[in-house]
């Protein structure tokens, strides 16, 4: 799958309706208009990250962000990362 702009696209969209109304192309503008809607319905996805807790000593870390804390027995039991969301699910679990 390969994730794409919604809104980049509706804009780019919405620049070749505004050039058919502009040609007097209303065919065009109105299958436009109709993509428009198809583009507005899709559901949109969120891109989550997979990461894994990389310790060192006394921290662990993020393996996505590199964003650490102190290692203490509680927080390996986090299944994602609360700085930036990445679902702990990878390999070489601490
Ligand atoms: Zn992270």
């Amino acid at each position: 799958m390969k994730l794409i702009d919604k809104d980049a696209l509706s804009m780019e969209l919405m620049n070749e309706v505004l050039n058919a109304y502009a040609k007097a192309d209303f065919r065009f503008a109105h299958a436009l208009n109709v993509f428009q809607g198809l583009i507005d319905k899709a559901p949109t996805v969120e891109e989550r990250k997979h990461g894994h807790w990389v310790r060192h000593n006394n921290i662990i870390a993020c393996s996505e962000c590199i964003w650490d804390m102190y290692w203490e027995e509680r927080n390996t039991e986090l299944n994602y990362c609360p700085n930036c969301g990445a679902i702990m699910d990878g390999d070489e679990n601490v």
